[in-house]
């Protein structure tokens, strides 16, 4: 048996990533660490107070950390995998006016709490639709600017793709000494796009062990599951994320694959995938999803 693993609490928050914070721990390539987090709302509206004007909007998109791991330098590519993500027994749902795909059709604020019993959403007496855990902001910290936990980009942060779940490994650039992990904003379950701007919110424990890919240096988050490889892109519209997620996939073949441009070209356009992970967030996320089995007589590692 290992060590127990080291827990941040989720009084540990950020609500930017940024080469700023302090980190609230360091720790070795290879450990596990349990990150506890508020959801999105800094856990503010409950069946008590389920009142939204009263949350502190400065507050909203909180991330657990920043956790440092040691030696990491930028260039390399920070490994994280997802081990295990907590579901507690209720979540929560919003619309807000003026926000999400349908604005101009849900024009009040709601504010909706949905039981969860043994990971089944019970979203009325007659639906009840199973857990499936994912996080929505994960990422490092940026040279630069500090960038608001709500905004993703190169660096991770709200990418609010659903892929992130148990079994996934998330790779992300390292641009600061230590690399600056922080993640939150879980989800119990949401649908690609997040359309109305909200999964099932919850708060939680999201078990990862984290690792080093050393002098591999990635633009933007990948991610790799038992199934796929998915290549992340954010940019202000769809066709730009989408077309830098293609073009983030071409690179990462044609750097491990024996094979021309042109049949990766042909084969991505055959095989893989366009896929759009967020729509309400001030960049959307679309991602190239890459199947393993496409290339199942080469291997491709990262
Ligand atoms: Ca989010
Ligand atoms: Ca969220």
């Amino acid at each position: 048996m290992g060590e127990r693993p080291l827990v941040i609490p989720d009084s540990s928050v950020v609500y930017s990533l940024s080469s700023g914070h302090p980190p609230v721990a360091t720790v070795d390539p290879g450990s596990q660490v349990v990150f506890q987090t508020q959801d999105a709302f800094s856990n503010q509206v409950t069946p008590d107070s389920p009142d939204l004007s009263r949350v502190r909007w400065e507050t909203v998109n909180p991330a657990t950390g920043p956790l440092a791991v040691r030696g990491s330098e930028p260039g390399d590519t920070l490994v994280v995998d997802i081990l295990d993500i907590s579901v507690p027994d209720r979540g929560l749902m919003v619309t807000l006016a003026g926000f999400g795909a349908l604005a101009a059709v849900l024009r009040d604020s709601t504010v909706r709490f949905l039981p969860i019993r043994d990971r089944q959403i019970l979203f009325n007496d007659q639906i009840s639709l199973p857990a499936e855990p994912m996080v929505g902001v994960i990422g490092t910290a940026p040279a630069g600017e500090p960038i608001p936990c709500g905004t993703p980009g190169s660096h991770g942060g709200n990418l609010d793709t659903r892929v992130i779940g148990p079994g996934a490994r998330v790779y992300l650039p390292v641009f600061v000494p230590g690399a600056g992990l922080a993640m939150g904003d879980l989800h119990a379950l949401m649908g690609d796009g997040e359309v109305v701007i909200c999964g099932v919110e919850i708060p939680g424990e999201v078990t990862v062990r984290v690792s080093l890919a050393r002098r591999k240096r990635i633009p933007s988050p990948i991610i790799e599951t038992a199934d796929s490889w998915f290549f992340l892109a954010s940019a202000a519209d769809l066709d730009a994320a989408v077309q830098l997620s293609i073009e983030q996939a071409l690179a990462f073949l044609r750097d491990r694959l024996p094979l021309s441009l042109t049949d990766l070209g042909l084969l991505l356009s055959i095989a893989g995938h366009t896929q759009i992970s967020q729509i309400v967030d001030p960049l959307k996320t679309a991602r190239m999803c890459v199947p393993k089995r496409a290339f199942a007589s080469y291997r491709l590692a990262f």
